[in-house]
């Protein structure tokens, strides 16, 4: 193996560099992974935009967290993988030790550890992410489908905590990669989902998705009055912000019924405040939750519903792009609306 290869490297807001770095040397207990499919995400989106993630990624650092691959090489102690195995690694792995983890909340662990550098020829995985949150893809799945646990798995964990019964009327704000496959979940559980969203294609696409019912979010529209319309004045079951919107988590509180869950599941950016009527939220007894990351158990259940075909690539990934055309997907991608995500061949 040659120890040069191509890799994006994020050096700050909107400067990102697909050049040549060192292949990465591995521990004792990593793997090194030949990136087969890297996937674009709006966080890496945010991230690039703004420069940095004080959690997720400190710049100069390699770049992007969604991906399968083959393994090429294992360090020494490690007995779970082998080289020519097919995996997906997710971008992180909790302690098990501190406070959170015992409490079953790996997602909020006091030191999780993450990873990127997923848009690149190959990434190190780290020990802690190989034993905990690393798996191997059935060889009936591809490797654009495995690439998507990883978001799928933060979806999957927002869905649950929202504790859904079937025939649930569960409106979903916001339709990008995420807000769809909130929508495809729901249908898979039997809920009847309502679609918010802006975008005449955002919302076609919902509707190919399954959803029962669209409502458009415009100028002159009011969703929450459109959502009360549909469900008998009484509001929804479950609501899920998927854009991440002062104005959109008010919509969310405002569209459940009585005894309803929100769950704000788009990040706000930072420092933003919202209003919340507290009247409704005490005496229709709404149950708010925000939920964040992934757990290495969502991760699994992810890729179990992506093996058994319930959630497919082609629904949310719609082009290829090479490593070298990185930025510029990003800058189109920053420019917001797409209800795809781009597949990145390194
Ligand atoms: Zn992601
Ligand atoms: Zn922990």
């Amino acid at each position: 193996m040659n120890n040069h290869m191509m890799a994006a490297v994020l050096y700050g807001k909107e400067h990102l560099q697909v050049e040549p770095v060192a292949v990465p040397t591995i521990g004792s207990g990593d793997i090194l992974v030949r990136v087969k499919v890297a996937l674009t995400c709006g966080t890496d989106v945010k991230v690039f935009r703004r420069g940095y993630h004080a959690r997720m990624i400190v710049p100069p650092a390699v770049f992007g967290h969604e991906l399968a691959g083959d393994v090429v090489a294992v360090g020494e102690d490690v007995t779970r993988f082998s080289v020519g195995q097919r995996v997906v690694a997710s971008n992180s792995a909790p302690c098990e030790d501190c406070f959170f983890c015992r409490r079953g909340l790996q997602n909020l662990c006091e030191d999780l550890l993450f990873n990127n550098g997923a848009y690149a020829e190959y990434i190190r995985i780290p020990a802690r992410i190989v034993e905990r949150n690393t798996y191997e893809i059935p060889s009936h799945v591809g490797y654009h489908d495995a690439a998507l646990a990883e978001p799928l798995a933060c979806v999957v964990r927002g869905f649950e905590e929202c504790a859904p019964h079937e025939g649930d009327t569960i409106a979903i704000i916001g339709l990008g990669p995420i807000g769809l496959m909130f929508v495809k979940l729901a249908k898979l559980w039997g809920c009847r989902v309502v679609a918010v969203g802006r975008r005449q294609q955002q919302l076609a696409r919902a509707q190919a998705l399954g959803a029962d019912e669209l409502v458009v979010a415009g100028e002159h529209s009011d969703p929450v009055k459109a959502i009360r319309n549909l469900t008998h004045g009484r509001g929804a079951d479950i609501a899920i912000e998927a854009v991440g919107k002062p104005q959109t988590w008010q919509w969310a509180a405002n569209m459940v019924r009585r005894g309803g869950t929100v769950n704000f599941f788009g990040g706000c950016p930072n420092d933003s405040t919202v209003n919340l009527d507290t009247a409704l939220l005490h005496y229709s007894e709404i149950t708010c939750k925000a939920s964040f990351h992934h757990t290495p158990t969502s991760m699994q259940e992810a890729l179990d519903i992506i093996s058994s075909g319930g959630i497919r690539a082609r629904d949310f990934v719609e082009a290829e792009e090479s490593l070298e055309n990185l930025t510029r997907v990003m800058f189109r991608l920053a420019e917001g609306g797409t209800s795809f995500k781009t597949a990145i061949i390194p």
